[in-house]
């Protein structure tokens, strides 16, 4: 790893002096939360900031709670081990915990936080198909006010958000869900550990109890599109209907046509798009069955 250049570096204690440090000093400036991207981007991929703004010592960012209408807020510096063994995320949305268990190794699923994860915006981002499944809101802070964008709208491209330079990621929230919700992440990676998402399928529905009724289908795809997607024609055909496993294979194949994969140094774009079929009719039977119980089970059911 290089040594990085000079840079100055700023460790505010409120939001508002945060986001007027980049608002003051001028474009060059980048916030600082677990730093597992923004280390790696300034040490070897030549990422020359004019400072930095750590927002560790800022009040209020980290942790998880539920609030009285039902729904549950991850504040931005939120860690992925903290979301990957938390009581009330495994309970409630065992899907999400999974795919923060999914990022890198332990050592960097306690520095990396879920606004990290956002706000970078790699495609391939693990966190984001199951939030997106989820509904899930950010909240956005600037020195100037605050503003909500549903996580569909928030990505823009790879490495692009709606954030402005001064703005900052505060919070996810998660709109209160059916009781009769289930979901499920599958990352297809071949080196299984370490290795991001060739694949990412995130997928999330109410299953009527009865009836088995699928309904609120959420089909959201990473690593195959500049920034996740959601398979709206695949959503669609479970609407309304009993998943069976020749129906999850036709909507893995929908899934798989609504994807936009490229070739790259992991995997040809026509790989990523056979995946996408495999993953995504394994991930929708996969939820119909409940949360793995094991990481062991986790890996033997991905296919
Ligand atoms: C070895 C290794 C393995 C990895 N494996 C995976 C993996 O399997 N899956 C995966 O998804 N990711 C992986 N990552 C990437 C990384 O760990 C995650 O993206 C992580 O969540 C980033 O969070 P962070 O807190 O470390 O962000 P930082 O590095 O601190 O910041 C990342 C970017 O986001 C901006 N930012 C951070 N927080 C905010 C905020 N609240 N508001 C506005 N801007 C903000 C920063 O300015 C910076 O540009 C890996 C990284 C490493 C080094």
């Amino acid at each position: 790893m290089k040594r990085t250049e000079p840079f100055d570096f700023y460790q505010p204690k409120t939001l508002a002096e945060a986001s007027r440090l980049l608002q003051e000093n001028g474009p060059g400036g980048r916030f600082l939360a677990g730093g597992t991207d923004l280390v790696i981007a300034l040490k070897e991929k030549g990422l020359l900031p004019k400072y930095v703004v750590d927002l560790k010592r800022v009040p209020g960012l980290a942790g998880i709670r539920e609030n009285s209408d039902g729904s549950i807020t991850l504040g931005a510096l939120t860690t992925m081990r903290d979301i990957e063994i938390s009581p009330l995320i495994t309970k409630k949305y065992p899907f999400l915990s999974q795919s923060a268990a999914e990022v890198g190794s332990i050592q960097i699923r306690n520095r990396a936080t879920i606004g990290g994860n956002m706000a970078n915006a790699t495609p391939s981002a693990d966190t984001a198909p199951a939030l997106i499944a989820l509904n899930a809101t950010a909240k956005i802070a600037s020195a100037t006010g605050e503003r909500s964008v549903n996580l569909e709208e928030f990505f823009k491209g790879p490495g692009q958000t709606v954030l402005s330079a001064e703005e900052i990621l505060t919070e996810i929230t998660i709109p209160k869900t059916d009781s009769r919700l289930v979901g499920e992440y599958i990352k297809f990676s071949p080196r299984e550990m370490m290795d991001l998402a060739y694949v990412g399928v995130a997928v999330a529905y109410n299953l009527g109890e009865k009836d088995k009724k699928c309904d609120g289908v959420r089909i959201v795809l990473g690593a195959v599109a500049p920034t996740p997607i959601r398979a709206k024609r695949a959503e669609a055909a479970l609407e309304g209907q009993v998943l069976t496993e020749a129906l999850a294979e036709k909507i893995g194949a929908i899934a798989a046509e609504e994807a936009k994969p490229i070739s790259d140094v992991r995997s040809t774009a026509e790989y990523r798009r056979a995946m996408v079929g495999a993953m995504t009719k394994r991930a929708l039977l996969n939820a119909a069955v409940g949360p793995a119980k094991t990481w062991v089970e986790r890996r033997e059911r991905r296919y």
